[in-house]
C-alpha cells in the first residue's frame, strides 16, 4: 500500500520513529437520496475504497503534532489552544488543521480522552470532489483517538462527533450522511439510513454491477453560500407548509400528493427546492425494495430521475455534470449515472455492469474530453469497510 509506505516514512523522518498505529477512514459515494439528509429523509450511500491514513503515537505530552503530506504542513495544538484555534505557539490554526482539532474538540466535550500523539496523515480522497474527503478525515483522527484513549464508540456515536467536529469546530453545516457513511461502511453493501431515526441497515449491492466514479474536474469555491440557501428554502417551505399541515417538522414528513396539492402556496423558488426534496425521498423509499428484489434497472432509472431534479428543481448542477451524466447514461451497460455530493461540480456516480465497466471509464473519459476539453479521472470503486485500525 503505497500511501501507507509514505506516511510511514514521513513520520521516521519527523519523529525519529516508526508509527505504532496505522488508521484509515473511507470517503463516500451516494448513490440515492441527495440533499435529504439535512430534511430527515433516507439516503443510501456506501462507503469507498479510498480512505484518508493516518499513522500515529501516543506521546507523554499534551501536544499533538500533525503533518498534512498532502500539504506538506505541519501544525501543533494542545487541549489548551483548541479552543483559541490556535497553535502551541499562538498563531492560527491552518484550515486543514481544523478538521483534526475539531476532533479534539468534540472529543473534550464528550468528555472522551484525546491524549497528545504524533501523527502523519495523507488521502486519496480528492478534495472538494464530492466523495467527503472532509468526513474522512475527521473519521479517521476519531479512530486514532479511540485506539490511543482506550475508549471505544458504536460507530453511529464516531460519525455524530465527526459531524459536531465540522458543524460547530469547523463551521461547515453539513448533514449526517458523510460521516455515517465513513464510519459505518461494510464491504460490497449499501448502507440505507433513516436520517431522523438514525436506523440504519445495509443492502447488499449486485455482484456484478460496479460503481463508477467520473470525476469532472471541476472544483467551485464559495459553494457553501448556495447550499446554505437551499437549506434555507426548505425550511421556508416546512414553515408555510404547516399553515395546512401543522403536524409536520421537516419535508420528509409531506406526501407527494399533499404536496402537489399545496405547492401553488409556496413562492416559487421554494416550491421548486422543495419538490426535488419531497419527490426525492419518495424515490429513496423505493429503493430498498428494488434492490432486494434486484432490479437494477429501476434503479437506475431513479438516479437518472435524481440528477434531472437537482438539475432542474434543486439547481445544484452546472454543464460539465450534465455533459458527464448524459454521456455516461448513452453509453452500454451503464444503468443510472447522477451527480454526487452536494452538487456545483465534483463527481457523478455511476452503477455500471461490471464486464462492461472498463469499456464504460474509457468511453466517458473519451467524450467528456472531446465536449468539455479536460481529462477527468474515471475510477471502478468498490464499497468499503468504515473506519478501522489497520496496525
Ligand atoms: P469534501 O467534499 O471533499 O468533503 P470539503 O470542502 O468538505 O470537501 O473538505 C475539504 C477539506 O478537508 C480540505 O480543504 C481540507 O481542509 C480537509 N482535507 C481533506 N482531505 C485532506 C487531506 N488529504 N489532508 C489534509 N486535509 C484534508
Ligand atoms: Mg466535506
Amino acid at each position: 500500500m503505497k500511501i501507507i509506505d509514505h506516511i510511514t516514512n514521513i513520520f521516521q523522518e519527523k519523529f525519529g520513529s516508526a508509527p505504532v498505529h496505522v488508521a484509515r477512514a473511507p470517503g463516500r459515494v451516494n448513490l440515492l437520496g441527495e440533499h435529504v439528509d439535512y430534511n430527515d429523509g433516507f439516503v443510501l450511500p456506501a462507503a469507498i475504497d479510498r480512505a484518508t491514513y493516518v499513522a500515529f503515537s501516543p506521546t507523554d505530552s499534551d501536544q499533538t503534532q500533525l503533518v498534512a503530506a498532502d500539504f506538506d504542513q505541519a501544525a501543533v495544538f494542545s487541549p489548551r489552544t483548541i479552543p483559541l484555534k490556535t497553535q502551541t505557539d499562538g498563531s492560527p490554526l491552518p484550515e486543514w488543521a481544523l478538521y483534526p482539532a475539531g476532533v479534539m474538540w468534540a472529543l473534550n466535550e464528550d468528555h472522551l480522552q484525546a491524549r497528545g500523539m504524533n501523527a502523519v496523515y495523507a488521502s486519496d480522497v480528492p478534495r472538494g470532489s464530492g466523495l467527503s474527503s472532509s468526513a474522512s478525515v475527521e473519521l479517521a483522527f476519531i479512530t486514532a483517538w479511540w485506539t490511543l484513549g482506550g475508549w471505544t464508540l458504536p460507530s453511529m456515536q464516531s460519525a455524530l462527533l465527526g459531524q459536531k467536529a465540522e458543524n460547530q469546530y469547523v463551521g461547515v453545516n453539513c448533514g449526517i450522511m458523510d460521516q455515517f457513511a465513513s464510519a459505518c461502511g461494510v464491504e460490497n453493501r449499501l448502507l440505507l439510513l433513516d436520517c431522523r431515526s438514525l436506523e440504519w441497515k445495509t443492502i447488499p449491492l449486485p455482484e456484478n454491477i460496479s460503481i463508477v466514479i467520473a470525476d469532472t474536474k471541476v472544483r467551485r469555491k464559495l459553494t457553501s453560500g448556495e447550499y446554505n440557501k437551499r437549506r434555507a428554502a426548505c425550511e421556508e417551505a416546512v414553515h408555510l407548509l404547516k399553515q395546512d399541515l401543522p403536524d409536520i417538522t421537516a419535508l420528509r414528513d409531506v406526501s407527494v400528493e399533499e404536496f402537489n396539492r399545496l405547492a401553488g402556496k409556496l413562492p416559487a423558488e421554494v416550491s421548486k427546492r422543495a419538490r426535488h426534496v419531497v419527490e426525492e425521498i419518495e424515490r429513496s423509499k423505493q429503493a430498498e425494495a428494488l434492490l432486494e428484489a434486484g432490479n437494477i434497472l429501476r434503479f437506475g432509472e431513479l438516479m437518472n430521475e435524481c440528477h434531472v431534479s437537482l438539475r432542474d428543481l434543486y439547481e445544484v448542477s452546472c454543464p460539465e455534470l450534465n455533459v458527464m451524466a448524459r454521456i455516461a447514461q448513452s453509453l452500454e451497460g451503464c444503468y443510472g449515472a447522477r451527480l454526487t455530493g452536494a452538487g456545483f461540480g465534483g463527481c457523478t456516480a455511476n452503477l455500471v455492469a461490471c464486464e462492461q465497466a472498463e469499456e464504460f471509464s474509457q468511453s466517458l473519459a473519451k467524450g467528456y474530453q472531446v465536449e468539455i476539453g479536460v481529462q477527468p479521472e474515471i475510477y471502478i470503486t468498490r464499497a468499503s469497510n468504515g473506519a478501522e485500525l489497520l496496525k
